[in-house]
């Protein structure tokens, strides 16, 4: 089992970025309004993450570093109807697997308890008090897979990846306050106002935020909203395009490429834009499950969304701009 596990493992953790995106998203599908993230060495030697969540029922914590072991899917049906960022049951297992990782959590109606996981065997339990929430730290990463760690870039490149990420979520969760430290250094912080373009200054700058329009567009089966640039920010790069569907982090080629079509209606070099895409649809007219981190997505109609992106942001722009 333990070897399927760091097989498992290499699917999920990647790098030191999927295991801060992983985390992230267990803080927010248990319901954090406040998260705080610290890393070191690039996530190499330290994640750690505290929130003011649900925290987790003591009889789920050893069973949440269980592979297959989740809360959130109750029946094969929920498959096709999926709200929740996890589903699989999948990441602390693997996380757990190939790093040390200490939990402590605690939930409305019981006493905080502690938990140390390395290697996927459990080393004690034990009871720890606290508020309600949950704190993770993961050590080590990758200590007893060393094969893994010769694929992982610099320090700083792997603290860059990671700070571009979680900058990424918060701008999906702008009723959450979330604060990065690097380092020991504070690199983010957003104070949960509820207002994506808040956010947008936060992340990016003023300047970024009062230069962008808004778009919002409803259709039958999905809607999109969200903010495009009148500049470039990114020279030769498309780590300022940031696309949600159902508050959910994903890569999309085709909005990627309707975006950037109605943007070169009216740009006059070629570059990438920034923007912030937001597409609310209803579940079973996507499917989620194709990629083992969860980052590309299928759409059941991907001409439809297309041409519906494409027109959005183009009638955007063009508003925008005379
Ligand atoms: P998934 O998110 O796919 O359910 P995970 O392996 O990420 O699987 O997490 C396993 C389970 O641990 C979750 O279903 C949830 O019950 C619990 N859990 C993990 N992180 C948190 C957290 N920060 N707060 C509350 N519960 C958590
Ligand atoms: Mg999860």
């Amino acid at each position: 089992a333990e070897t399927f596990n760091k097989i498992a493992a290499g699917e999920v953790v990647e790098r030191p970025s999927s295991v801060v995106k992983e985390l992230l998203e267990n803080a927010i599908d248990a319901g954090a309004t406040e998260i705080h993230l610290e890393i070191a060495d690039g996530g190499e030697s330290l994640i750690k993450i505290v929130d003011n969540g649900e925290g987790i029922l003591e009889e789920d914590l050893r069973h949440a570093f269980l592979p297959h072991a989740t809360s959130k899917i109750r029946s094969a049906d929920d498959l096709f109807s999926i709200r929740t960022m996890g589903f699989r049951g999948e990441a602390l297992s693997s996380i757990a697997s190939v790093a040390k990782v200490l939990t402590r959590s605690k939930t409305a109606g019981e006493d905080g308890r502690e938990i140390l996981v390395e290697g996927g065997e459990i080393r004690y339990e034990k009871y720890a008090p606290m508020d309600q929430g949950t704190l993770m730290e993961v050590r080590d990463l990758f200590y007893n897979v060393p094969a893994r760690k010769k694929f992982l870039k610099t320090k700083s490149r792997e603290g860059s990846i990671i700070s571009e990420i979680v900058a990424k979520i918060t701008l999906a969760h702008p009723h959450i306050a979330f604060d990065l430290v690097v380092d020991g250094k504070n690199v983010l912080r957003t104070y949960g106002t509820g207002e994506q373009s808040d956010v947008i200054r936060q992340v990016y700058s003023k300047k970024v935020q009062e230069n962008a329009f808004y778009f919002e567009e409803h259709y039958d089966s999905f809607s999109i909203h969200g903010f495009i640039g009148k500049e470039e920010i990114s020279r030769g790069s498309r780590s300022h395009e940031t696309i949600f569907v159902n508050k959910r982090l994903i890569q999309s080629k085709v909005i990627t490429a309707a975006v950037e079509r109605a943007f070169k209606s009216f740009a006059t070099v070629n570059r990438f834009p920034f923007f912030v895409l937001n597409l609310e649809i209803f579940p079973e007219l996507i499917d989620v499950n194709i990629h083992p981190q969860k980052a590309e997505i299928k759409f059941e109609d991907e001409g439809h969304i297309f041409k519906s992106v494409f027109q959005t942001v183009h009638d955007a722009l063009k508003k925008g701009l005379q």
